[in-house]
């Protein structure tokens, strides 16, 4: 019944809701929050294992000092090149942006690596944010022609200067350049870019289909494994190149030389002040080549973050508006209070378990909405129920005919009345008794129709001629009481008499005809032995005498006056 009452309430509301905070959305106030839950989410997941087949080599502190500053000369690439060869390395990618000449025989000597080796991988950049071909930074020709693969390493990060995406895909003059995550990837797996499709990247590795989910067709969300300390293998520069020396002096080398058999290696400095670094949603500083090493391993494993398609995300944001209006009905606040705090525990639990299942929506949005649409309605009901309480308080307290207070409501304001001047010396007040003269007969006359519009004309003239915080009451019958606030007899012998001649003095006219009647007055003025049945008494006894003297008058049966 309820809900059928306020149905299109509650849908208008749950669309005015999430419609205002899908706007504030894309109008941008909410981006930090959506970051901000994003990392979260990963922070509460928890770490993933890496994949063993990738290897991290470090130019690392320890390497600076032994081998000297940087850059080093190339023939020291050319010997890591050549002893990943000779380890069976499958790509070695190189983050180091070899744009510029050296000297023409350290060019010489590690061109001639490269080309022997046939798995290096190197680096180009794009100017920064753009696609502009024509200025990007490419590695010198000696390099890039016998490279394996070259592709793009810029990485964007997010406003607030985390790094959770790569760009993966560039288009520039017609052409498609793939990021280096991309291209190691892809020919890891040994796949083809097929296209874009939806929000798609798709390769195809001669069986099967393989999809990247990507935002704005490019950007691949990065799904963080866990710190960079506990994620990958990592070998010291120098260590790779000692073992590969040993090896070929016949000694045993002294680290796994096995483990690189397959892998793909990325050999970046980590060395501090050499490197990119990058806050993450798990780590505040992240070298940019683990980013570039954790996009590669999630393709090749399959795992990636797959956002809710827009619908489904926005009808989840309409839904979690919709539900406050479905639970509450402002009877019991603090249960629908919890009962709403229950519904966002359950969505956000639901949230994690889904992300950890590689389903992602931002819970911001949706949460936001509940809790909007929770004040909104415990408002909305607030409002309503003070509302509702006013006009059953009325209800029960006036008078229907007239609606001037009820005699039951009059006396536990007299009662009131009647405590406060004793209790502060003083204070006074009048209670004024009136009743109309011959009105059974007026009845009888004209009908009770024009009874009850005498009636109630007579009770507008009775509650205009005082002031708003004296209190008019129907006491019973065509008799109605008055309590003048802080009214002295005098004073209140003076309203009555005022009320008695705008009540003559008035003409009341229906239809047909014009009547007038007349009051008599009783009235009674505060004695510090009163209670509420005393003073109406006296009050009555003053219009008994009123009645008595000829109607139409005033009178009062106190001594003092
Ligand atoms: P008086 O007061 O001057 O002595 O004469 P009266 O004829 O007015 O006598 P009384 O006060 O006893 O009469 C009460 C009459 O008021 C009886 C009834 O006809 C009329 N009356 C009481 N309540 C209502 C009402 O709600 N509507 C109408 N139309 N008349 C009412
Ligand atoms: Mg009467
Ligand atoms: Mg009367």
């Amino acid at each position: 019944m309820k809900i059928k009452k306020f149905f299109f309430f509650n849908i208008a509301l749950a669309f005015i809701v999430s419609a205002s905070i899908l706007a504030l959305s894309n109008a941008g106030y909410l981006e930090r929050l959506k970051l901000a839950s994003l990392d979260l989410l990963f922070q509460l997941r928890g770490p993933l294992p890496s994949s063993d087949k990738i290897i991290i080599i470090e130019l690392d502190e320890d390497c600076i000092f032994k081998v000297g500053r940087w850059p080093w000369k190339r023939t020291w690439h050319a010997a890591l090149t050549n002893a990943a060869k000779e380890f069976g390395v499958r790509a070695l990618y190189f983050d180091i942006l070899f744009s510029e000449k050296a000297s023409e025989e350290e060019d010489q000597v590690f061109s001639a690596s490269i080309e022997e080796a046939k798995n290096v991988y190197l680096p180009f950049a794009f100017p920064e944010k753009t696609t502009d071909i024509e200025n990007a930074l490419f590695p010198i020709e000696k390099f890039s022609l016998y490279a394996r693969g070259i592709g793009s390493f810029n990485s964007y990060p997010d406003a607030d200067g985390a790094l959770r995406s790569l760009p993966v895909i560039f288009y520039a003059e017609d052409d498609v350049y793939f990021h280096i995550a991309l291209k190691l990837a892809m020919d890891y797996d040994g796949s083809k870019f097929i296209e874009v499709r939806n929000d798609d990247i798709i390769l195809f590795d001669a069986k099967n289909e393989i999809k990247i989910p990507v935002i704005d067709g490019r950007k691949m969300l990065i799904n963080w494994l866990d710190r960079w300390k506990y994620t990958f293998k990592h070998y010291s520069y120098l260590d790779v190149i000692n073992a590969y020396q040993d090896m070929s002096e016949g000694k045993k080398p002294s680290i796994n030389t096995e483990s690189f058999k397959d892998s793909i290696c990325f050999v970046g400095a980590t060395a501090i002040g050499l490197y990119d670094i990058a806050a993450i949603p798990i780590e505040a500083e992240y070298p940019a080549i683990g980013a570039i090493a954790t996009a590669v391993n999630n393709i090749i494993d399959r795992r990636f973050i797959r956002r809710i398609s827009d619908w489904r995300y926005w009808s989840l944001i309409f839904i979690l508006a919709l539900i406050p209006s479905l639970l509450i009905s402002g009877e019991r606040v603090t249960r629908e209070t919890l009962l709403t705090a229950l519904v966002a525990a359950v969505f956000i639990v639901g949230n994690l378990f889904l992300f950890k299942r590689q389903v992602w929506f931002d819970p911001s949005l949706p949460l936001l909405s509940l809790i909007a649409a929770h004040i909104a309605v415990s408002t909305y009901n607030f409002v309503r129920i003070s509302a509702e309480r006013k006009s059953f308080f009325n209800l029960a307290v006036t008078d229907g005919l007239t609606q001037l207070f009820n005699i039951r409501y009059f006396k536990i304001i007299i009662r009131t009345e009647c405590i406060m001047a004793k209790n502060e010396a003083r204070k006074q007040f009048c209670i004024i008794m009136t009743d109309i003269d011959h009105f059974k007969h007026f009845n009888d006359t004209y009908g009770h129709q024009v009874g009850d519009l005498v009636l109630r004309k007579v009770s507008d003239v009775l509650k205009d001629g005082v002031r708003s915080s004296d209190v008019v009451a129907r006491y019973g019958g065509e008799e109605m009481i008055i309590l003048l606030r802080g009214a002295n007899l005098k004073r209140g012998l003076s309203v009555a008499e005022e009320l008695r001649k705008k009540v003559e003095n008035q003409k009341i006219t229906d239809t047909k005809n014009t009547y007038n009647v007349t009051i008599s007055l009783g009235v009674a003025g505060f004695d510090l032995n009163d209670n509420e049945e005393k003073i109406i008494q006296r009050a009555d006894e003053g219009l008994y005498r009123a009645k008595n003297s000829g109607r139409n008058r005033v009178e009062t049966v106190e001594k003092d006056a």
